[in-house]
């Protein structure tokens, strides 16, 4: 029960909450916030999505740095600025880890 804070009546139910009898003192209604939670962003590789059907590029053995497979899927791809040089991704066939090297 919420009593008015000037008359010290109490508080009749209104259609947008609380409402004072004999004054017009209000209060509304508490409303429950929803928190809105952010889905934390998954940090991907810009490359690794336009890969998705990398399945038939080439291979290339090299040394997984996660765990020590010996063969990669290997791929080039030109970054925006022409200026910049290639970068060479690697995705190892056994654990799909994805690494870069900048040539
Ligand atoms: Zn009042
Ligand atoms: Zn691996």
């Amino acid at each position: 029960m919420r009593f008015c804070p000037k008359c010290e009546v109490k508080l009749k139910k209104a259609d947008s909450g609380l409402q004072c009898p004999q004054c017009s003192h209000s209060e509304g209604q508490e409303v429950k916030q929803t928190k809105k939670v952010d889905e934390p962003v998954e940090e991907s590789i810009l490359a690794f999505e336009e890969n998705e059907g990398e399945e038939s590029n080439p291979t290339v053995k090299i040394e997984c740095e996660k765990c020590g497979h010996d063969e990669a899927v290997w791929w080039m791809l030109q970054t925006r600025s022409a200026d910049e040089p290639t970068t060479q991704f690697y995705r190892c066939t056994k654990c799909k880890y994805t690494w870069r090297n900048y040539a």
